[in-house]
């Protein structure tokens, strides 16, 4: 039989970085055996539908390439949740009450799954489950009838989802078996914990996907990173682009243990990925976050690449070569002097050797000197190398920079 998933977000206008992680797994799922990968909108609850969600869904997910085979709106399927409705009202497993469809549940019985993450047996008492509503009065399911109907109707396979719909999964079962359709597999994958401990939430920090992007994570970075949360290979490598996944998905590589987002850990992997870059692609990506052009990105990139953490980074860290830079009072003997020497000659590098020379006759350390001249062109006592800085800027900017501050009171 084909393997068929589906990612199946409700339009609450981004993507949850748990919500990514769901989306690859079940990608990987499919495409790992050939099968196909559905994307299907629940917006049955219309209350909590936030306009421009459902472009903004499918662009993030293009934007990580994970591209579906088919696509659904489940308001546009309301007659058939109706017809299910229906149909377990006459069967006696569901009633009308004032306004709404409730599923009946039985008392005392045992309801279970094998949930293939866990790959464990879990079970309930149906006297711990709450009666539902399967149906509005405004002729909309709930969540737990659509949900069933449309996995069944979309011949899914398996069912990948966030832990917290566990608590749900014993009324689905039960409609599963009251309507005549066979169980997918079924599996919950862990909660991601935040840094500081506890469930990964708004509450504690940036859980959406798209502001991990405008915050300049690459895609592909965020997407190593988000597969790991809670999946392994056999093997202890890191490094996997989508495909690369797919190719190494295995099911029994997922973990049951919650794992721990850690910060730290996507910056490394950002910086992976940033180095694979050339000069001139990290200049295009670039572009989106800086005030500065193309070209003028590219004349800096070779200097500050290797300490950009993300894409954001880049415009602090040039700052100093647009913006002339408020400098402290630093030794004036040396500015003259480097004054001096780079007047007669610019291009050439003879400012180290005349530097040393200084230095010993004035008995000044050959590193303050430099930091001197450092802070008097950056404003920083941490750059890229000064020369290629002072290359750069050309002699003019240098020049003016240094007896701006020599000149200082
Ligand atoms: N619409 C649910 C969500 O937003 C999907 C749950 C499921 O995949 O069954 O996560």
């Amino acid at each position: 039989m084909k393997v068929r998933t589906r990612f199946a977000p409700s339009p609450t206008g981004y993507l949850h970085i748990g919500g990514l992680r769901t989306a690859a797994y079940a990608f990987a799922l499919a495409k790992h055996n050939g099968g196909d990968f559905l994307l299907r909108l629940e917006d049955t609850d219309q209350k909590r539908l936030v306009p421009g969600s459902e472009e903004k869904i499918k662009g993030t997910l293009e934007t990580f390439g994970l591209n579906w085979d088919e696509y659904y709106v489940q308001s546009q399927r309301l007659e058939l949740y109706q017809k299910a409705a229906r149909e377990l009202v006459k069967s006696g497993h569901a009633y009308e009450t004032e306004g709404a469809i409730k599923l009946k549940i039985p008392e005392g019985e045992t309801v279970s799954y094998r949930d293939f993450v866990f790959r464990e047996e879990i079970s309930w008492n149906t006297n711990d489950v709450f009666e539902p509503v399967i149906l509005k009065s405004d002729g909309f399911p709930t969540y737990h009838l659509a949900v069933v109907v449309d996995d069944h109707e979309m011949g899914i396979t398996h069912v990948l989802r966030g832990y917290d719909w566990m608590p749900s999964t014993p009324i689905h079962l039960l409609i599963y078996k009251y309507l005549g359709y066979e169980l997918p597999q079924i599996g919950h994958l862990t909660d991601i914990q935040s840094p500081e401990g506890g469930k990964l939430s708004k509450r504690k920090g940036n859980v959406s996907v798209e502001r991990h992007l405008d915050d300049g994570y690459l895609p592909e970075a965020l997407l190593n990173f988000v597969v790991l949360l809670g999946w392994a290979p056999k093997d202890n490598r890191e490094m996997f682009t989508l495909e690369e996944f797919v190719e190494n998905f295995n099911e029994n590589g997922f973990q049951k243990s919650n794992p721990r987002f850690v910060p730290d850990k996507l910056n490394w992997f950002n910086q992976q990925y940033l180095k694979k870059l050339s000069d001139e692609e990290l200049a295009g990506k670039l572009t989106k976050f800086s005030a500065h052009s193309y070209e003028e990105i590219l004349k800096l990139v070779p200097l500050v690449r290797d300490r950009l953490v993300t894409l954001r980074d880049f415009d602090s860290l040039t700052e100093y070569f647009f913006v002339r830079p408020e400098v402290p009072v630093e030794n004036k003997k040396v500015l003259e002097h480097a004054i001096s020497v780079l007047k007669k000659d610019f291009a050439g590098k003879i400012l180290e050797e005349k530097a040393r020379a200084f230095c010993a006759a004035k008995n000044i350390k050959v590193g303050e000197y430099f930091m001197a001249l450092r802070v008097a062109v950056t404003g920083k006592t941490t750059t890229p190398p000064l020369w290629d800085i002072m290359q750069i800027l050309g002699k003019d900017e240098t020049l003016i920079r240094l007896d701006h501050a020599r000149s200082k009171p």
